[in-house]
């Protein structure tokens, strides 16, 4: 596996790349890899000549500086994991080559970007498409990889995609959990013991929100999901809105439309914050 740091040496290599006529699969990652960002490796593996893994803790998408600054950072065994599973490029830039300006775009996707996440986290969406954008334009992937565990952040890449007509296909892949249903997390290493054993109640509060969905209405599961987290000392609840699965449009009466709805919950134990999702009704 080829380890490059700098933007022109990997321009140069992805040049060479498409010349010889090979497809070049990317998946986009923080770093402190689990299995989750593996198999998004191995999807990609299956389905381009080439695999890119970039690894960028991204400054600007953070909106607390305590959050960014207890960021995981596990490089070297990183790399190693990404080289088991058949990796052929890992892209690793400072902050510097990536930012040497301090000005930024603004974004504006209406309401993708300003709800839930947005609403918890200014700014983030935006820092997530100026890198993303920038990474696409450097690494020109025929398809890119993205995990529906980050659900608002996959609608808001197809969207960047399409405004800005960024040539990829952008691929969501299935979140990956612990056996206890808990979704793999860079930031599950921060939970201390007795957060750990709380948390898989986040993923069965949405399992009982899609038990309850043919029969409640949209504000009975909203308390009851609320109350289950709630009852956790360890757990409280951020979020948890039912949404259409395109638009993110709360839902506020399943009678509307047949259309599909997805669940999305974030949760703080302590200092730190969980995000889910499930699909309510398929
Ligand atoms: P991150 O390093 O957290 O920015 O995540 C990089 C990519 O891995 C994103 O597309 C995430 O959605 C995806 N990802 C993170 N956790 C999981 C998971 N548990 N299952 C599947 N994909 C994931």
């Amino acid at each position: 596996m080829m380890v490059e740091t700098t933007i022109q040496s990997m321009t140069g290599l992805m040049d060479k790349t498409k010349s010889m006529g090979k497809s070049i699969g990317f998946v986009p990652t923080m770093g402190a890899l689990h299995h989750g960002h593996m198999a998004l490796v191995k999807q990609a593996r299956k389905e381009c000549d080439v695999v890119v893994c970039s690894i960028f803790v991204n400054p600007i998408q953070f909106d607390k500086a305590e959050d960014l600054n207890k960021y995981p950072r596990t490089l070297e065994k990183d790399l190693a994991a990404l080289e088991q599973a058949g990796c052929d490029v890992a892209f690793c830039p400072e902050v510097e080559e990536m930012y040497p300006k301090k000005e930024h775009k603004t974004y504006d996707f209406g309401l993708l970007d300003k709800v839930m996440e947005g609403r918890f986290r200014k700014g983030h969406f935006n820092g997530v498409a100026i890198v993303v954008k920038k990474l696409i334009e450097i690494i020109t992937p025929d398809r890119a990889y993205f995990g529906e565990k980050d659900y608002q952040q996959l609608q808001v890449v197809k969207t960047l995609v399409r405004q800005e007509n960024l040539p990829v296909q952008i691929i969501g892949c299935p979140t990956i959990r612990e056996a206890d249903g808990l979704a793999l997390s860079s930031r599950n290493v921060r939970l201390n013991p007795a957060q750990r054993r709380e948390a898989p109640l986040i993923f069965q509060s949405l399992r009982t929100a899609k038990e309850l969905f043919p029969e409640q209405t949209i504000e009975q599961i909203k308390k009851k999901v609320a109350e289950m987290v709630n009852a956790s000392p360890e757990l409280e609840i951020e979020y948890f809105e039912i949404v259409d699965a395109d638009t993110l449009e709360a839902v506020t009466d399943k009678g509307q439309k047949a259309i599909p709805v997805v669940g999305c919950i974030a949760v703080k134990a302590g200092g730190v914050r969980l995000i889910d999702n499930l699909l309510l009704n398929a």
